[in-house]
């Protein structure tokens, strides 16, 4: 799974911007991070990680590595809750199969329209 070079956040264009290792670089806007967030409220604790829809506007508040394997976002609307990993963010990124943003479900990692 390739590493994170480059994080950068633009609260203007509400996008979340990583640079990976092997020169791929995804944008992810904010309410697309929202709709993919991994916690346990969000997603419970079975094998199914589904999208939600999210507010168009929210925002981010606030964001932290969290060690070395993840970062942590706290959303406009308050929830904090979501650490988003590296290897998540790739596989909800666009330009990981199934190519484009992805609205549906992953089951034990495989998704689902
Ligand atoms: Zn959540």
């Amino acid at each position: 799974m390739p590493q994170p070079v480059d994080v950068a956040l633009s609260r203007s264009k509400g996008v979340l911007s990583i640079e990976w290792e092997d020169g791929v670089v995804s944008v992810l806007p904010i309410p697309y991070l929202r709709g993919w967030c991994p916690c346990a409220a969000c997603q419970g604790h079975g094998v199914v990680v589904a999208f939600h829809d999210a507010d168009p506007h929210v925002g981010i508040e606030g964001m932290a590595e969290a060690g070395a394997y993840a970062l942590h976002l706290r959303f406009g609307d308050g929830h904090d809750s979501g650490i988003f990993t590296w290897a998540w963010l790739r596989q909800i990124a666009p330009e990981s199969p199934p190519l484009g943003y992805k609205r549906g479900r992953f089951v034990d990692g495989r998704f689902e329209p």
